[in-house]
């Protein structure tokens, strides 16, 4: 496949784009210098997109910065119609936006088309939730003066997003931005350019004015000297930053000089805990969702599973069955549920954990290599026989490995879950009300899944807790974020 070839897998060839996007104009780099977006599942190049740097990054926070008055003044319902008017275009453009991604990110096409409707669940969420920002009267504690609380966008807005989920890691942040009247700097992946750019280009073509969303593109390379553009700009109001604990902590610090509001989304490590009294098919089922949704390439993947002793063998070999049936290929082909890993650095994490568990002795159930397909594919994988000590469950993966240890009791099992400095997603399956409610409360987490794998839509609050991040997406909560309150005191 070369660079024109994917243009001519859609129907609307123009929502390939390979230039980035400030004040309303389709820009390229300087001396046209660009990087390689290349196909995960087979290795091909599919774009030269625009490699911005500091310079450029400037450039779009003073477009944002332009644009800030009008939009602001615009009505609440006015920037709901045209955030309306972006939701109906990126669900006309599914297919085409779910191609975009799976050729870029390898997640199969089904599951692409999920992302791109859960993605544009958030803009139609928030163009409504527009309209019900309200401030408050506290009652006067003076007879002659009189209090008020007005709720205002906080301004320009800039938001880094990573490649595991394309869209709707953008539309999370961008949809309650724009709803709130603040304009935008978007800073996507370097492997998922792509995908961003084409939502982009649909919140053009649905009428939201230049400037008030913009898009950088940039290399590994040069994404460190933008990062630093962006954090450091006292025009930037706040930053928010979906992607791994480091980055995220030298974020914070970058912005710190310039106290800018920051929100993180950061790296999960999630638990995954079937008790004595749950349903055992139930639980299987919301393992694999959890596990080989996007190849274990998701922040809220379970990563340790602990199988209370008299489930264990059962549970072992019912998730082997199921792992071992997954159809692992190119996400383009009709039937794949798996595709392959985002890069090379992300296989040979996996391969490391997966190495490092035998060697402590763990066992290979299923899977627990790289598929026969070659190039980035890992076969769907459980281990058995996991000590607390293994790397795989110390770290996050970020790959589809499904680590087994057989528990006691709860009081240890919840001490062995809460054992991290991550605090992003856990699940857990009991059917006990007593049990849900005990280990739900002490489970630290932002979220908890009970007898269920899937917990992310656009109402709920996600996000996580201790070094998982800080603040909420979604919901009315991710709206609050955009806002600042003002206190107004009036003398009668
Ligand atoms: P990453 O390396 O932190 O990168 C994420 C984004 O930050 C990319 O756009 C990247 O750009 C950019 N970036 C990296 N270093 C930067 C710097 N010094 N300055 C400015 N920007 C910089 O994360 P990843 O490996 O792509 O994503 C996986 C991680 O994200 C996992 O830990 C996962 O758990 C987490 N995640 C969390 C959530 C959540 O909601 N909590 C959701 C999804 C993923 P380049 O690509 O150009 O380097």
């Amino acid at each position: 496949m070369n660079t024109e070839v994917l243009g001519k897998l859609l129907s609307e060839p123009h929502l390939f784009k390979q230039q980035a996007f400030i004040a309303g104009k389709w820009i390229s780099a300087n001396n046209d210098q660009s990087f390689a977006v290349h196909n995960p599942a087979t290795g091909q190049l599919i774009a030269n997109v625009a490699n911005l740097g500091a310079k450029e990054a400037e450039a779009a926070i003073q477009a944002a910065h332009s644009a800030l008055p009008a939009w602001r003044r615009k009505t609440a319902k006015e920037r709901a119609h045209l955030l309306r008017k972006w939701f109906e275009l990126i669900m006309a453009h599914g297919d085409d936006l779910a191609r975009i991604m799976t050729v870029e990110q390898g997640k199969p096409f089904a599951e692409a088309k999920g992302e791109v409707a859960y993605g544009a669940s958030f803009v139609e969420w928030f163009a409504e939730e527009a309209k019900r920002v309200t401030g408050a009267i506290p009652s006067s504690t003076w007879t002659d003066k009189r209090m008020m609380v007005l709720k205002q966008a906080i301004g320009v807005c800039v938001a880094i997003t990573p490649w595991n989920f394309p869209i709707a890691m953008i539309t999370r942040k961008a949809s309650p931005a724009l709803a709130a009247g603040c304009t935008l700097v978007i800073k996507p992946a370097e492997q998922t350019p792509l995908s961003a750019l084409a939502l982009v280009e649909l919140a053009r073509r649905a009428g939201i004015p230049d400037g008030v969303i913009n898009i950088i593109t940039a290399d590994r390379d040069r994404s460190i000297a933008v990062g630093k553009a962006l954090c450091s700009s006292p025009q930037v109001s706040h930053l928010s930053f979906t992607g791994s604990t480091p980055v995220g902590r030298t974020l914070m610090q970058q912005c710190a000089p310039t106290v800018k509001k920051v929100a993180l989304e950061l790296g999960g490590h999630a638990p995954f805990i079937v008790f004595e009294d749950a349903d055992l098919d139930a639980a299987v089922q919301g393992a694999v969702d959890s596990k080989y949704r996007n190849a274990g390439q998701t922040c809220v993947s379970s990563n340790r599973f602990y199988v209370h002793e008299s489930l264990h063998d059962a549970f072992v070999e019912r998730m082997a069955r199921a792992s071992a049936a997954i159809s692992v290929g190119n996400g383009l082909d009709e039937g794949i549920v798996q595709g392959p890993l985002i890069e090379a650095r992300a296989l040979q994490k996996v391969e490391e954990q997966v190495a490092d568990a035998v060697k402590h002795g763990a066992r290979i159930i299923t899977g627990g290599k790289r598929h026969p397909l070659g190039g980035l594919f890992y076969e769907p994988t459980v281990l058995a026989n996991v000590k607390p000590a293994m790397l795989v469950m110390r770290e996050e993966t970020f790959g589809p490995v499904a680590a087994i240890v057989p528990f006691k009791n709860d009081d240890a099992v919840i001490a062995a879950a809460n054992e991290t400095e991550i605090g992003l997603a856990a699940y857990f399956y009991s059917r006990d009300i007593g049990r849900i409610w005990r280990v739900a409360e002490q489970l630290e987490y932002g979220m908890v899944g009970i007898n269920t794998g899937l917990i992310s839509n656009e109402v709920a609050p996600f996000g996580g807790i201790k070094q998982s991040g800080l603040g909420r997406e979604g919901g009315s909560w991710g709206l609050e974020e955009y806002l600042e309150m003002k206190y107004l005191c009036v003398g009668l």
